[in-house]
């Protein structure tokens, strides 16, 4: 077991203050066990996962001390321990409000994924629609090697999501030999099924678990595995806002064949009315009485039956994520694909990139093969390995930067949950997971995304406040429940700073400006789900109550709210590597090139100049396609 008796003590005493027994939904989490759960998930988890959870765990037990209570959580009696983890969510102190949430949002995950509890809340994980042709398994071949190994390419691609998956087959269709290397496991739909837990336990780096440190912390999830974050992403293709592209100087002409291409390639349509689901309809309601712009997502999806688990692995490919599309195509056009290799430096020769070196891991924990070390020479090395890990993997070396600016500059699209209650069932976890935006607010930098993980998880327990009575009745009402995201660009930005032992950091403060439009964020979403006929709407901000009135509004725009107060997710990290003009202020030119350093080309979020503004894998890919046929035509 992963805890100590003190420790799972402390989980199962919050988890009982939580969710106790009786209530709307009968059982209590003592009943489904949810500490014991948890405690041998753990188990499987990566060590730095145990680490975290058991040091919030020791933080929380040992934070009432200083609080009234004066006794460790855990040795507290269920009065106290009850009101001590009210007074917490309320807290202006936000290492203590942070944590309980940490934990919360665990004990709730495990909670609402037991096969007891779903009945109860009406949860049963079908698909929405019948599936009329099943899409068949991709099949991908993929190198697993398990003892090292010396290579050579025309070009190595390091990373095989959004920007590395593109790239290498634009390049192998070029007629180039090319080799990718990324660190994860290769997965398809046969792979993507067990409840969310399990599956951010697998496909998510760091088991879900990676943060921003700053104020607010804010829950960073990136994907691990061959097709990067596109295996676990909701699938939402935007192409970049002109008035963007016209701010990066790029010509949007140029770019129309490569996003059609793209979008070609990915099947990219809107979600059709058939497997929309309650949850994107409401949206629809709402912005149609209010007069707004929005409209159905468009997605990359053939064949999707609307089961509304995309961030967890399409279990049946419908979503057509860089494995079973992008990179079938590299490889069939002769490209090796090679899983569980990472990269961790370049060969620099002559001043040149000249190839790559690493270790071999295992795929699912991620623990490096020590003798096992490999070397691809190419005189070409294209980096794909996101837009955290690209710039530490420079900076280890102390390469391409003398801007200064490599692993600055971090963009990610602080977004944040809203709940509307409505006096009618929804089952808004029928249908596709992410389906419905309003982009009214566009310009000022503002998305709302109707987005329903399955209950309990992500967005659709964001919202949910209180305990014990008050949270199970939350949480009898999920059925009636529909929830949205909304995402702001960034106009603050953060910084990658790799650290010593191979460890990184990952700093990020929200800009007051991105406060103000966060706020005016929550606010849209809401006023949506009140013209959309919400009985009432949730709002994450500490201690305040449901809004149920358009004049209630106000409370949340002109509340004294700080950075501190938001609880805050972000899945666009990009910008650390920008492209610009020359080296006084950018890492790479409008291709990719490294100003700095002849052979080396960036091909992934990281190059990105500035925030998207709206979700931005099109955008990645588009740019990685546009540096790989410029890369193939110089080496022709
Ligand atoms: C939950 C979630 C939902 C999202 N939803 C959407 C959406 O709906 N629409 C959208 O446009 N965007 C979405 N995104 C963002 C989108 O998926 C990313 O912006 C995009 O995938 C980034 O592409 P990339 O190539 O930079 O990195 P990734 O796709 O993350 O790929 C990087 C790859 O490099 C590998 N790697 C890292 N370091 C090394 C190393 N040292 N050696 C070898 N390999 C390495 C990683 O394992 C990974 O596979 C979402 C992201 C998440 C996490
Ligand atoms: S809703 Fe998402 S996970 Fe479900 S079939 Fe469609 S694309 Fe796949």
């Amino acid at each position: 077991m992963s805890l100590t008796a003190a420790r799972r003590a402390t989980l199962a005493a919050l988890a009982d203050s939580l969710l106790p027994h009786g209530g709307a939904l009968e059982p209590g989490a003592a009943d489904v066990d949810v500490a014991g759960q948890l405690d041998s998930y753990l188990d499987r988890c990566a060590p730095g996962t145990r680490r975290t959870v058991n040091l919030m765990l020791t933080a929380f037990n040992l934070s009432s001390i200083a609080s009234r209570h004066a006794r460790p959580f855990r040795l507290l009696g269920a009065p106290a321990r009850e009101a001590y983890v009210l007074g917490c969510e309320k807290s202006k102190i936000r290492q203590r409000r942070e944590t309980l949430i940490a934990l919360k949002a665990l004990i709730l995950m495990f909670y609402c994924s037991d096969d007891r509890i779903k009945p109860l809340i009406g949860y049963d994980g079908q698909p929405y629609k019948k599936v009329e042709h099943d899409p068949g398994v991709v099949e991908l071949k993929v190198e697993q090697p398990d003892q090292g190994f010396f290579e050579t390419a025309d070009v190595v691609v390091v990373g095989s999501g959004a920007g590395g998956a593109v790239a290498a087959k634009e390049l192998a269709e070029a007629g180039l030999k090319v080799i990718v290397l990324e660190e994860g496991e290769h997965f398809d739909r046969r792979d993507f099924t067990g409840p969310p837990p399990e599956r951010l336990r697998r496909f998510y780096r760091g088991n879900g678990l990676t943060f921003t440190i700053g104020v607010p912390t804010i829950s960073l999830p990136i994907g691990r595995g061959v097709g990067g974050s596109t295996l676990i992403n909701s699938g939402t293709c935007f192409r970049p806002p002109d008035f963007v592209m016209e701010a990066w100087g790029m010509d949007t002409a140029e770019f129309e064949p490569l996003f059609a291409d793209v979008e070609a390639t990915l099947n990219v349509e809107p979600v059709a009315g058939d497997i929309m689901g309650a949850n994107g309809e409401v949206m629809d309601r709402g912005r149609r009485e209010l007069g707004y712009s929005g409209g159905p997502i468009r997605r990359n999806a053939r064949g999707c039956h609307g089961s509304g688990v995309c961030a967890f692995g399409c279990p049946l490919d419908a979503k057509l994520g860089m494995h079973v599309t992008y990179l079938p195509l590299a490889a069939r056009a002769g490209a090796r694909i090679v899983s569980g290799c990472r990269v961790d430096g370049l060969v620099i020769e002559n001043g040149r990139a000249a190839g790559v070196t690493g270790s071999i891991v295992d795929p699912e924990s991620g623990a490096v093969h020590r003798d096992a070390r490999f070397e691809v020479r190419a005189p070409r090395v294209v980096l794909a390995a996101g837009a955290v890990y690209t710039p530490a993997l420079l900076q280890r070396q102390r390469l391409a930067n003398s801007s200064h600016q490599v692993g600055r500059n971090l963009r990610i699209h602080p977004g944040c949950g809203v709940l509307g209650i409505f006096d009618e069932d929804l089952y808004a976890w029928k249908g596709v997971m992410q389906s419905y935006y309003v982009d009214e607010k566009l310009q000022d930098g503002i998305l709302v995304e109707a987005t329903y993980p399955p209950p309990g998880v992500g967005y659709s327990a964001g919202g949910v406040g209180g305990k014990g009575s008050d949270l199970k009745d939350v949480l009898a009402r999920y059925r009636q429940t529909a929830a949205a995201g909304l995402i702001i660009s960034d106009t603050g930005t953060g910084r990658i700073r790799a650290t010593p032992g191979g460890g990184l950091l990952i700093t990020y403060n929200l800009h007051p400006d991105d406060l103000r439009k966060m706020l005016e964020g929550i606010r849209l979403t809401a006023e949506i789900y009140l013209a959309a006929g919400a009985i009432e709407v949730h709002t994450q901000l500490p201690g305040m109550p449901a809004v149920r009135k358009r004049e209630e509004l106000d409370w949340i725009t002109e509340g004294r709210w700080t950075a501190a107060d938001l609880k805050l997710s972000a899945y666009h990290p990009m910008g650390t590597c920008r492209l610009g003009k020359g080296p006084e202020s950018s890492v790479v030119d409008q291709y990719g090139r490294a100003h700095d350093l002849p052979g080396l080309v960036i091909a992934d979020a990281s190059m990105l100049p500035g925030s998207t503004y709206v979700n931005p894998q099109i955008t990645i890919m588009a740019l990685a396609a546009r540096n790989a046929r410029r890369l193939a035509a110089e080496m022709s």
